[in-house]
């Protein structure tokens, strides 16, 4: 394998095989609603309860017994695990599957949607049921109220020194099932390639980004990617 250090970077796409939807193939609207409605913190102070019910659905719907890992966390996760080298995974997504499927260095830009957050002190708590209004911490006295622990657009993604220092040893990046429209991990790309590293794109279609990854692979991700990854540790 000519690779020592490699950066994934997942979006919604590679969840979409589970029947968890993405965001932007269905007209630009998240399970029916504009995201300045459920995923700002202007809609969050307007109208709470919207927010809450928004994340409260897509935490039951993930809970569901239907909803599984698919074959694309599954060869992620076989990949890290074989891997001698440095392997990090960065998802975009909220949803626990690549935890699911047994991947270990998974960093979540822009939270997880099994956690809250407390409005007063940040401390995180893990969350299996509904947040409401009236659900407060553990941690403060007086108890404080709780927030879904989701980055919101216009908020900053979480864990970016440590997902720019990993990009800058990069010797292998690859993107899957993002559509390049979010930024900054749109632009991880530029920064992977700045550093020197080969940069893969899997997605079903070409991504916004598309131009700047050097090699491409378009299919579901349910069979491109275990196919790019089993190859690679064939290649070892
Ligand atoms: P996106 O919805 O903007 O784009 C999805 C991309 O996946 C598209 O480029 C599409 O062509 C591709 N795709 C769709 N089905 C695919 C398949 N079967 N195989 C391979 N590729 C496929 O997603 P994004 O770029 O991740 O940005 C959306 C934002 O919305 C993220 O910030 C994320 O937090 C949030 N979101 C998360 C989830 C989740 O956690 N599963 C779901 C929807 C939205």
């Amino acid at each position: 394998m000519p690779y020592n250090n490699v950066v994934v970077l997942t979006g919604a796409g590679i969840s979409a095989e589970s029947g968890i939807k993405t965001f932007r193939d269905n007209n630009g609207l998240w399970e029916n609603h504009a995201v300045e409605d459920v995923a700002t913190p202007e809609a969050f102070r307007r109208n709470p309860d919207l927010v809450y019910d928004f994340y409260n659905q897509r935490r039951r719907q993930l809970l569901s017994p239907d909803i599984k890992a698919n074959e694309a966390h599954v060869a992620l996760a076989e990949f890290e695990r074989r891997f001698t080298g440095d392997f990090l995974l960065v998802t975009q997504n909220i949803d626990d599957l690549h935890e699911r499927a047994g991947s270990q260095n998974v960093l979540h830009m822009h939270g997880e949607l099994l956690q809250s957050r407390c409005c007063h002190s940040q401390r995180i708590v893990n969350t299996l049921t509904d947040v409401t209004q009236s659900s407060r911490c553990n941690c403060c006295n007086p108890a404080q109220a709780l927030r879904p622990n989701i980055v919101w657009f216009g908020e900053m993604p979480m864990f970016m020194d440590e997902i720019e220092k990993a990009l800058s040893k990069a010797d292998l990046f690859v993107a899957i099932g993002t559509s390049g429209q979010v930024y900054p991990a749109a632009g991880f790309v530029a920064q992977a390639n700045y550093y020197g590293a080969h940069s893969v794109e899997v997605n079903l279609v070409a991504s916004d980004v598309h131009s700047q990854f050097k090699e491409h692979y378009q299919g579901n991700a349910t069979e491109a990617v275990p196919a790019f990854f089993n190859a690679l540790l064939k290649d070892s």
